[in-house]
């Protein structure tokens, strides 16, 4: 889509060179011998210094989180436009496979029970092991069915029963069927619903460009700056609210099922912006990843039947989860897995199968098309005659920025929603099918809190330009100092060993000794950053410089979920340690809150929002 700033909401060049001039503490900056705006001749200055968009509200990400929340502002006729740094299509979003749990109740459980929205409720929390907050759970469960309906009305193909009515299929940690689905292609389906609502009303999208900072003035968030990557150009965006909708950061790990576009940029532009993060410590490895490529093979799979093997034939999930089988929650199955795997019961290499024979041609065909379609493609097996060869890799980040049920966090102006939030409605575990659900509920919620917000009257933070002319200046001499470096450190070689430590020493299983090692590997990459050269010197259309910014927020986010696991004496969810092997309500029932004081991350707690459910043993 074409780019459209609105005209009279732009700044041009020239005027932003008037208020340079106006500007006293640039005439001060020149006095003292420090090179000013003014002064830089150079090309790369020339190439940035560019366009201030005014808005009232900027969205940063277009996975489903930021359109469903575009949509929202923009009924209320707010001036709003979304900034993403690939097509919002190529979003991570449009890779979610198996389906939205929402209590539409059109499949019943056992003995003709009923589903609801409390028994939906009730699964999250016991799934989060205790940590999600019950108020923002309740809220996203209450308003699934709406959403899904609402979804259906916008275009949304969900999969139907023979009555007519959308299909559910059974979830891991879940009582009932409540998983919606469109075959395996659900968040593709959605994400086109919501893009073609989004470019039907002309919302504008800044697509291909990549935010490299908030703006901050006086506690509140007054905007960002973003390189367009395209021309190499850093823009300025002002407004009244900004939400954060970034996704998660996978990309921390070495075998992942994300895109390699979730590198958590938003999480750490919180984070350097003065906003803590919450849970960090809290990565959901998923049981079922595509050998060797670590592509997922959606839950769903098991929600028709498919069944986990070891290498002796045996369907060992029966004796770690009795109940639940092979659709135990993740952490649980995944923990089965690893350990099958390190006593020697699977297979060379590290897998073991998953195995769909039983369910048939015609039902795989219908269901799984895009799973079928993956196992033959890169593992050369079609799973209606051979078993798929699986191994856990990681898959969601529970934790990311500290917002509340309403996306606020404790930035005026700044919110956050979707994989990069932690809104905390999955807690230390996510059930599958609740991530898609929260990212539209939330989209929609959060849309409704800024626009009440913003209705209050003009925010006076937003009318100084300085601060964002400031910003840009220091991404300026910030891509300058890169690009002119003389060092020799090779980034994709840094990332590869990140990846590898991440993997090594805060994966499934965790313990101290390990994780200090860890940490101190943490340190060692950290250092060699600073030292990175990149040969390209030109700005635009340079994806070098891209993948360093990304893996500069990577690192500060390894920091963070280092120092959060191993602050975290107990074991809780997605996070099990050998050491603390047991979950400890009395000092661990809260949250881990992770900050930059100082330049340092420091860790604080804060309580868990307890309701309708109290803590208990999970038996699965
Ligand atoms: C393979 C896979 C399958 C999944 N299947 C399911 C499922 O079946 N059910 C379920 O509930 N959940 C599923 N999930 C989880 C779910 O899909 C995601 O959590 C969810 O889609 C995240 O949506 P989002 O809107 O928060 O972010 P995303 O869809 O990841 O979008 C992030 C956006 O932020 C933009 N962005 C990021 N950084 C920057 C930056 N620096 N500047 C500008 N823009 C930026 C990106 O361009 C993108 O538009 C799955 C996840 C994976 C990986």
């Amino acid at each position: 889509m074409d780019i459209k700033p609105l005209e009279k909401e732009k700044i041009s060049y020239s005027e932003l060179e008037e208020l340079e001039k106006e500007c006293p503490s640039q005439e001060k900056e020149k006095k003292n011998g420090i090179s000013s705006l003014d002064d830089e001749k150079d090309i790369i200055s020339k190439n940035i210094l560019s366009d201030i968009h005014q808005y009232d509200v900027i969205i940063i990400g277009g996975g489903l989180t930021g359109l469903r929340a575009a949509l929202q502002v923009s009924n209320a006729q707010l001036k709003v436009a979304i900034i993403s740094k690939v097509h919002p299509l190529r979003s991570h979003s449009v890779a979610a496979q198996g389906g939205m749990n929402a209590s539409l109740a059109n499949v019943p459980g056992e003995n003709e029970t009923v589903d609801n929205w409390k028994i939906h409720a009730y699964d999250t929390v016991k799934g989060s092991d205790y940590l999600a907050d019950q108020d923002a759970v309740e809220i996203m469960c209450r308003e699934a069915p709406s959403t899904v309906i609402e979804l259906e009305h916008m275009g949304t193909a969900w999969s139907r029963l023979e009555n007519g009515k959308i299909a559910q299929r059974p979830f891991g940690g879940a009582g009932f069927p409540r998983t919606c689905y469109a075959a395996d292609r659900t968040g593709h389906n959605a994400l086109h619903t919501l893009y073609e609502q989004v470019i039907s009303i002309d919302i504008p999208i800044y697509e291909d460009f990549f935010v490299t900072s908030l703006v901050t003035e006086n506690e509140y968030c007054v905007g960002c700056t973003a390189l367009e990557i395209r021309t190499g150009k850093v823009h300025g965006f002002q407004a009244s609210a900004v939400l954060m909708a970034t996704g998660g950061f996978g990309r921390l790990f070495n075998s992942s099922t994300n895109a390699l576009i979730n590198t958590g940029d938003g999480q750490s532009l919180a984070l350097n912006a003065g906003v803590s993060l919450k849970d960090m410590e809290f990565i959901q490895f998923h049981p079922t990843t595509l050998y060797g490529t670590n592509i997922l093979i959606t839950e769903g799979a098991r929600g028709e039947g498919g069944i986990l093997i070891n290498k002796n034939g045996e369907r060992f999930v029966e004796n770690y989860a009795p109940n639940s089988l092979d659709l135990a929650p993740r952490d649980v199955v995944a923990r089965t897995i690893d350990i099958e795997i390190a006593e020697g019961r699977g297979f060379k290499g590290g897998y073991v199968h998953l195995d769909l024979r039983h369910l048939g041609e015609e039902l795989i065909k219908e269901r799984l098309p895009g799973i079928r379609q993956i196992s033959i493609d890169f593992a050369g097996v079609d799973p209606i005659n051979e078993p798929i060869p699986i191994q856990p890799g990681q898959h969601y980040s529970m934790g990311g920025i500290d917002a509340d049920k309403d996306g606020k966090t404790s930035l005026k102006g700044f919110y956050a929603a979707g994989e990069c939030a932690c809104i905390s409605v999955h807690g230390a575990n996510r059930l599958g099918g609740n991530s898609l659900l929260e990212t539209v509920v939330f989209g929609r919620l959060v849309g409704d809190a800024i626009i009440e917000e913003i209705s209050k009257g003009p925010n006076k933070e937003q009318e100084n330009l300085e601060p964002l002319k400031k910003a840009i200046t220091k991404i300026d001499s910030k891509l300058k100092n890169i690009l002119s470096r003389k060092t020799s450190e090779n980034q994709f070689k840094i990332k590869e060993s990140l990846n590898k430590t991440m993997s090594s020493k805060f994966g499934i299983f965790r313990d101290r000794v390990v994780m200090e090692k860890g940490i101190l590997e943490i340190e060692e990459i950290k250092k060699k950053l600073s030292q990175v050269k990149i040969d390209n010197k030109e700005l635009a259309l340079n994806q070098a410089i891209i993948r360093l910014l990304e893996l500069e927020y990577l690192v500060q986010l390894a920091e963070t979920v280092a120092f959060a696991a191993m602050k975290r004496e107990e074991s809780r969810g997605s996070h099990a340690r050998t050491d603390y092997p047991s979950r400890d309500d009395k000092k661990f029932l809260k949250h881990t809150l992770t900050s930059l004081q100082n330049k340092k991350i420091s860790v604080s707690y804060k309580p868990v929002v307890l309701g309708m459910f109290k803590p208990q043993e999970r038996v699965y």
